[in-house]
């Protein structure tokens, strides 16, 4: 919808060695349920320890799916005295580029949306302190999970390996935004052992990530239960040799467990989550009835924030079945007690008679009220005045100097 960009910033950050090792599965022949599970922490539950989601509480357990849909076009930025360092970091974007099937090209400053700046710092720092190799941070966005923009530090002056960060960084930039320790994985550093270039593991995690079927957007549970049966074709075509695939059902329960927690705990997503799973019938049974109670109950959740996620998802179909007469009921209920952006988009549904009748002297009201403190919202108002009347812009005014919020506190 019109209204609401919704972008995630996301950090992540590595290049040292972990004080702590884990038991780490072998590198050949890696078991699907391993790669599954890497999958799980890599693209879609994300790191809790590192925070390296930007999805607000509760979202290391509701990620979603998010990639590359556009062309990366990528530009060199920093020092330049290292030829064969921005050589390699380029190599290895094509390299991942081309596994995920994105075209790859160089830009310049006005187009590039993938910047490799290197840097020689002591100001990069990483999570214990020590001085970091590189740095990743990139925007997608909330819903639709499509990326934006990705930025890579690389910082020459560090005593990390580069190689191994590099290799970890891109693929940070490309999705996999957690560290599957686990897993022998470039991705994973609390290993006995470093690894410094992309594993079998890697390549297929990549591969599902990328397969066309694993749309951007798809919630947590949705892509598991996708990546299940794409995991098993990759890795049977990258080796034919691999052990044979157990049943996931388990990893589902666990997935759907995280959920009930941050459902239980307020979070709009999660809830929308498991509705889109009896909606679907994704490893819980078909139940619209279920659905429909979930639905419900999110959009009573005491935070009005959260409610205005409800009415997004609703008014998109994301998750749950496309339904704007509720969205906007949500969107007023927030709208009444002043939360800015519900306010404009409540104003978006009136001016278009989309949900509810079409009432310009109330959209244009709601747009007037939100905008002193919402730039988008007064643009919406510029653009709508001249369109109404004059006797239509005095009420709206006039409504607009009468208001007030009602009395339920805003977050
Ligand atoms: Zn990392």
């Amino acid at each position: 919808m019109r209204g609401f960009g919704g972008i995630a910033a996301i950090i992540g950050l590595s290049g040292f060695l972990a004080a702590t090792a884990v038991a780490q599965t072998t590198g050949k022949n890696p078991s699907h349920a391993d790669i599954l599970r890497g999958f799980d922490i890599a693209a879609l539950y994300a790191d809790k320890s590192q925070g390296t989601t930007g999805y607000g509480s509760g979202a290391t357990m509701t990620g979603i799916v998010a990639k590359w849909t556009r062309p990366v076009v990528y530009r060199v930025d920093g020092m330049t005295y290292d030829k064969a360092r921005i050589a390699e970091t380029i190599a290895s974007l094509k390299r991942v580029a081309a596994i995920a099937g994105v075209s790859v090209s160089e830009g310049t400053e006005a187009t590039a949306n993938f910047i490799l700046v290197f840097r020689n710092t002591d100001n990069l720092r990483s999570s214990n302190g020590g001085k970091a190799g590189c740095l990743t941070s990139w925007n997608s966005h909330q819903w639709t999970g499509a990326f934006n923009r990705a930025e890579l530090h690389i910082n020459l002056g560090t005593r990390s390996d580069l190689t191994q960060c590099i290799n970890h960084e891109m693929l940070h930039a490309f999705g996999l935004r957690g560290h599957p320790h686990k897993l022998h994985s470039v991705m994973s550093y609390y290993t006995v052992r470093i690894v410094f270039d992309m594993t079998e593991a890697d390549t297929v995690m990549l591969q599902t990530l990328y397969d066309e079927r694993m749309k951007p957007g798809l919630s947590r549970l949705a892509a598991m239960v996708l990546a299940d049966g794409i995991i098993e074709e990759k890795r049977r075509a990258l080796n034919p040799a691999a052990p044979p695939k157990t049943d996931s059902t388990a990893l589902f329960h666990d997935v759907i467990a995280d959920l009930e927690v941050a459902a239980k705990a307020g979070s709009a997503r999660a809830l929308l989550s498991l509705a889109e799973a009896y909606r679907f019938g994704l490893s819980l049974p078909k139940d619209e009835a279920r659905m429909q109670a979930l639905i419900a109950q999110a959009a009573q959740l005491p935070d009005a924030a959260q409610r205005f996620d409800v009415a997004y998802a609703l008014n998109n179909g994301y998750f749950v079945p496309q339904d704007a007469a509720h969205a906007a009921s949500i969107y007023r209920r927030n709208a009444d007690v002043g939360h800015l952006t519900s306010q404009n988009n409540l104003a978006l549904l009136l001016r278009d008679g989309k949900g509810v009748p079409q009432d310009m002297t109330e959209a244009l009201m709601w747009f007037t009220i939100a905008a002193g403190k919402y730039d988008l919202a007064e643009r919406n108002r510029q653009s709508l005045l001249p369109k109404l009347t004059p006797d239509i812009q005095a009420a709206a005014q006039q409504r607009a100097a009468a208001w007030r919020p009602a009395a339920e506190s805003v977050r």
